[in-house]
């Protein structure tokens, strides 16, 4: 999909300073040589299955399907992995190819400290230092992650540059890499940045299409008629495009955060409110001011408040091959606590916003047709902020 530059139609790339050169080409020779081993491929395999518990289900929800009364609905349960999301496949490919680099020590940003924590995680298990830069605002607002990296044996430093927020901990941690290449991998948290980052991301993520399909064709035969996914970054959703990209019949749809909608100033829906960018190493879509500045984004879910988009689905949208589709904190809300109660499935607010624009689709297909929706993680940790914006206060 990209060629050697990395580039994704007119996106990706690698606009970063002299000093990370060396860095990224080290990681790129790297990642070409071991993405075709036998050994690493195997070891990886073992760890998915062993340790993360893969393969995800795919699971058919009849009570949703149907309530709605249209599309059949299948379920891929990234909720299901270790640590409960998606972001296990792409930290336990990064940190196995660091390890295999002869690097002792992984570096990471985190927002809501999702990645923190599944970094931390794979550090753990591989027997590696870890480091996990975060805004000083965020490790106010995430304190039980910034505890749950900590106890996996990670330090974490706060970062008190730009709004003390992701943006800012993706700059700082860029900052260390700089400074520390020979002992350090840095393990990016989503399909951005510079080449060979999106690519290297897209294809750990990639799993979980080629699962999709395999599942798919097992139970029905057949290939979905839609495949949908929350974006933050984009990687939960590229990893459920990927496979799917060649076959034209499959709509790919990705759901934005809109946040309080996207004709206010307080959204996250890059694809419906952004423009042409570059920023953290690469050029894409990104919410910005008149003046080109990264605009200060908001969702009620911290996963998705990223101002920017992976290159590659810059380029998806670009060539139409998918959709973007913005979906409000309310509708996420709203769908959040309908696959609760209608499956017994509390998704992560993030997913909720893919389940809210499937919601929205599915009682106008036909009974014949089906949707995949991806559920990129579990909402329990999201329990507390919904109740509360819902009016009620509990204690965590
Ligand atoms: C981090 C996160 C996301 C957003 O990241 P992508 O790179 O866009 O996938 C989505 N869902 C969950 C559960 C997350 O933790």
């Amino acid at each position: 999909m990209s060629n050697s530059s990395g580039r994704f139609g007119i996106h990706g790339s690698q606009y970063i300073p002299e000093t990370l050169m060396n860095a990224v080409l080290e990681l790129e020779t790297a990642y070409n040589t071991f993405k075709n081993d036998p050994d690493f491929r195997e070891e990886l395999s073992r760890l998915f299955n062993e340790y993360a518990g893969r393969p995800s289900r795919l699971y058919f929800a009849k009570k949703m399907t149907l309530d709605l009364g249209g599309a059949k609905i299948y379920l891929k349960r990234e909720d299901l992995n270790h640590t409960g999301a998606h972001k296990i496949n792409n930290v336990l490919g990064q940190a196995l190819l660091a390890k295999k680099m002869g690097k002792t020590r992984l570096i990471a940003e985190t927002g809501a400290g999702q990645h923190g924590v599944a970094t931390a995680t794979a550090a753990a298990l591989l027997g590696m230092e870890c480091v996990v830069y975060m805004g000083r605002v965020d490790m106010e607002r995430q304190a039980l992650n910034v505890y749950r990296m900590r106890l996996l044996g990670s330090e974490v430093r706060a970062v008190d540059s730009g709004t003390g927020t992701l943006k800012d901990a993706v700059s700082e941690t860029f900052r260390e890499w700089t400074n520390r290449i020979d002992d350090t991998h840095y393990c990016l948290g989503s399909v951005m940045g510079p080449h060979p980052f999106p690519t290297i991301v897209r294809d750990f993520q990639a799993v979980i299409s080629s699962e999709i399909r395999e599942q798919m064709l097992a139970v029905e035969g057949r290939l979905p008629d839609v495949v949908m996914a929350c974006v933050g970054g984009g990687s939960n959703a590229i990893g459920s495009f990927y496979h799917f990209i060649n076959d034209p019949a499959v709509r790919l749809i990705g759901c934005e955060a809109a946040g309080r909608g996207i004709n206010t100033n307080e959204t996250a829906a890059t694809i419906s409110t952004g423009s042409l960018g570059i920023f953290h190493g690469m050029k894409s879509y990104f919410c910005q001011d008149s003046y080109g500045q990264i605009a200060p984004v908001y969702s009620i879910s911290a996963g998705l408040d990223y101002p920017g988009i992976g290159p590659e689905h810059a380029m998806l949208h670009d060539q139409g091959r998918a959709e973007y589709v913005p979906v409000t904190d309310e509708e996420a809300v709203q769908a959040f606590e309908y696959l609760s109660r209608m499956e017994g499935i509390i998704p992560a607010i993030e997913s909720a916003h893919a389940v809210a624009h499937a919601i929205k689709i599915a009682p106008a297909m036909d009974p014949d047709r089906i949707i995949v929706i991806t559920i990129s993680g579990r909402g329990d940790k999201d329990c507390a902020a919904i109740a509360r914006y819902r009016g009620e206060d509990i204690r965590e």
